[in-house]
């Protein structure tokens, strides 16, 4: 829905425009019929975000892409890549360089402050992916946190993404080292990418 939205205002040049925005949610909504209409993970809940997000302007000049996937051969002759996908990109033009501003936006209720965002690994890996994708063009580059619940945002920006790559490198090391993995069944399974090959036991629905 936001790449939707968003293509829709570069198109028109505008920063914003509300009966599109949720033009682009009314088309979605039939894909997901099981929601419910109020209460958690509901419509209302979601309208809530539509609103906290439309409250902040798009600039069309500076967006440079929206749901961008990556996959990038990174370790052990590429037989490891690095898989993601960014929410959103900006170019934000400044006197003596550019940023490449990244923008993750968070539904959950847990916030991180800036100073936690520091050391948050989900950080340093959209940077240090985004510094692979366009080290030609981009150094400095600009990763934030957007809360979409109350509007709040946490940014760490860098003009070295490249001290990440040690971190990012040892920690796959480390997870391609172990020999077992003890499983946590919990409410997040059903949306693990590990799903099927864990097979977690839960209790039936
Ligand atoms: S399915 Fe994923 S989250 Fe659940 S126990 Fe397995 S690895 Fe952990």
């Amino acid at each position: 829905m936001l790449e939707d939205y968003c293509k829709t205002l570069v198109g028109a040049g505008s920063s914003r425009d509300m009966e599109k925005l949720y033009a682009a949610a009314s088309a979605r909504k039939k894909e997901f019929p099981g929601i419910p209409e109020t209460g958690d993970l509901s419509f209302f809940e979601a309208d809530v975000f539509l609103n906290r997000f439309a409250s902040k302007e798009i600039d069309p000049e500076t967006l440079y892409a929206v749901e961008k996937s990556f996959d990038i051969p990174f370790y052990d002759n590429g037989k490891v890549s690095l898989t993601g996908r960014i929410d959103r990109m900006d170019i934000v033009r400044g006197k003596e360089r550019d940023t490449l501003q990244i923008t993750d936006y968070k539904t959950g209720k847990n916030e991180l402050s800036e100073e936690e965002l520091k050391n948050d690994i989900q950080m340093k890996f959209y940077i240090f992916a985004a510094f692979l994708l366009y080290r030609k063009r981009h150094r400095n580059i600009r990763f934030t946190l957007s809360y979409l619940r109350d509007g709040n945002e946490s940014s760490f920006e860098t003009s070295a993404p490249e001290t990440f790559h040690g971190e990012i490198e040892g920690l796959i090391k480390e997870l391609a080292g172990d020999s077992s993995y003890a499983k946590r069944p919990g409410s997040l399974c059903r949306r693990c990418p590990a799903f099927k090959v864990c097979k977690p036991e839960l209790p039936d629905e």
